[in-house]
């Protein structure tokens, strides 16, 4: 018996599920996870000495390559000199520093530990600022676990058919309202409804959660003007595509300002870091400075704080152009081995991220995601990972490269998919 699958009998035992995060239990693909012992550059190794090359990256955060060695040893040096103070510590200003840098619309910011603290935090601060209660969100976004956010979101929820959750009051999700992804009109007529009890649009710019989806032409700068002209906030969840759309994330990319910005993943560099941001005069509401609280014991952790920083810092002066070049040049290269073989895909692309659906029409919101065969990619995901290749182990969910994927990694995730058969 392999020492992944002693870990799981016993793990089932004391964890529910036997994971910490439903997705990783690989149900929706029929398999036991994997349970992985170290990891370097794009490659994972499981508990039992498997090696296998990775295109999930820790779902993101890994940009740089698993184990980057200025990352490991900024990390290293703060937990040296104590992992936790709960008192300021240089580490954050940097930090802080370095995101009102990089990311266009923000001027000021707050970290949290985990993309889900962001969404709620930032979701609570927008309400707090607007006095108004109604959050309006698309279907197939996923904003974290927060029981505000928790009606139709993709991902984990969609792949375990839970409709939201129990655990929710429907008072609360009385004030989440929804719209289809990339239906602007569907936007406009909640707000003519609602419009004046709305205190943000939360959205995805580009969307992560029910496989990688693209905002379509105007959509997003339609969500600007109907939340400018109805007095309520636009948050961008970057929490996947900030520092991965481009640099300044997706409002870098489309030129879009929103009022508040979420991060999660990349910016702790492998450590559990979120953060929200946005325009001063909003974020100057929060506690101490503001009326509207919001605290963490490890928030601005210097552990954190020191890988997140070095990612950002060697992320400024990263060739994004290139690593997009070839992640579009292999999503080509997929494509036209499927075509080949005359099995119907659709493979959505940005940057360093891409899913590929087994569906006959393009992908372009929660509805049209849903009809991709998800036998189909249960088995892809079986056949890829038996030549070696670690997909995400749901059809809804992002494949993500990194600046460590080499030319030798995408010829071998090609040579894989040419051997996939149905
Ligand atoms: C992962 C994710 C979150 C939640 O972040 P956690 O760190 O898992 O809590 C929120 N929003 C988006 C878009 C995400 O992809």
């Amino acid at each position: 018996m392999s020492t992944s699958h002693k870990l799981f009998e016993l793990a089932k035992n004391v964890i529910p599920g036997g994971v910490n995060s439903p997705v990783r239990a690989c149900l929706s693909v029929g398999v036991d996870p994997l349970f992985i012992d170290s990891a370097q550059g794009a490659h994972l190794t499981t508990v039992d000495g498997e090696k296998l090359l990775d295109f999930v990256m820790s779902w993101g955060p890994m940009l740089l390559g698993y184990s980057h060695p200025e990352v490991q040893a900024a990390a290293a040096a703060a937990a040296a000199k104590g992992s936790s103070f709960g008192a300021p510590c240089a580490q954050e200003v940097e930090m802080a520093d370095a995101v009102v840098r990089t990311v266009p619309s923000i001027e000021m910011v707050r970290m949290v530990s985990s993309g889900t603290e962001a969404t709620m935090s930032a979701l609570r601060l927008a309400r707090g600022y607007t006095g108004r209660s109604k959050v309006l969100k698309f279907v197939g976004n996923y904003h974290g676990h927060s029981d505000s956010f928790l009606a139709s979101a993709g991902s984990g929820l969609a792949t375990l058919s839970i409709p939201g959750t129990p655990g929710v009051p429907e008072e609360t999700v009385a004030h989440t309202l929804l719209a289809p992804y990339n239906d602007i009109d569907a936007v406009r007529d909640v707000f003519a409804k609602h419009g004046d009890e709305i205190a943000a649009v939360i959205v995805e710019p580009c969307a992560g959660n029910m496989g990688l989806v693209l905002p379509a032409e105007g959509f997003l700068q339609g969500l600007r003007d109907v939340t400018t002209e109805y007095g309520a906030l636009l948050i961008f969840d970057e929490v996947i595509t900030g520092y991965r759309a481009s640099l300044g994330g997706a409002q870098g990319r489309f030129g879009i300002t929103p009022d508040l910005t979420t991060l999660g993943k990349i910016i702790g560099g492998g450590y559990p870091v979120g953060a929200y941001g946005g325009k001063r005069e909003i974020m100057e509401r929060i506690a101490p400075c503001g009326d509207v609280y919001q605290a963490g014991t490890l928030s601005g952790n210097p552990v954190a704080m020191a890988a997140g920083l070095a990612t950002v810092q060697l992320l400024e002066q990263a060739d994004y152009a290139t690593l997009e070049a070839r992640t579009a040049a292999l999503v080509q290269d997929v494509k036209a081995i499927f075509a080949e073989k005359s099995i119907p895909v659709q493979v959505n692309t940005v940057a360093s991220l891409f899913t590929v659906f087994f569906a006959e029409e393009p992908v372009v919101d929660f509805e049209s995601a849903q009809k991709a065969d998800g036998e189909r990619y249960a088995s892809f995901y079986r056949q890829m990972r038996q030549s070696g290749i670690n997909l995400a182990p749901s059809g809804y969910e992002c494949s993500f490269t990194s600046f460590a994927h080499t030319e030798a990694d995408y010829d071998a995730f090609l040579s894989a998919v040419r051997k996939v058969q149905f």
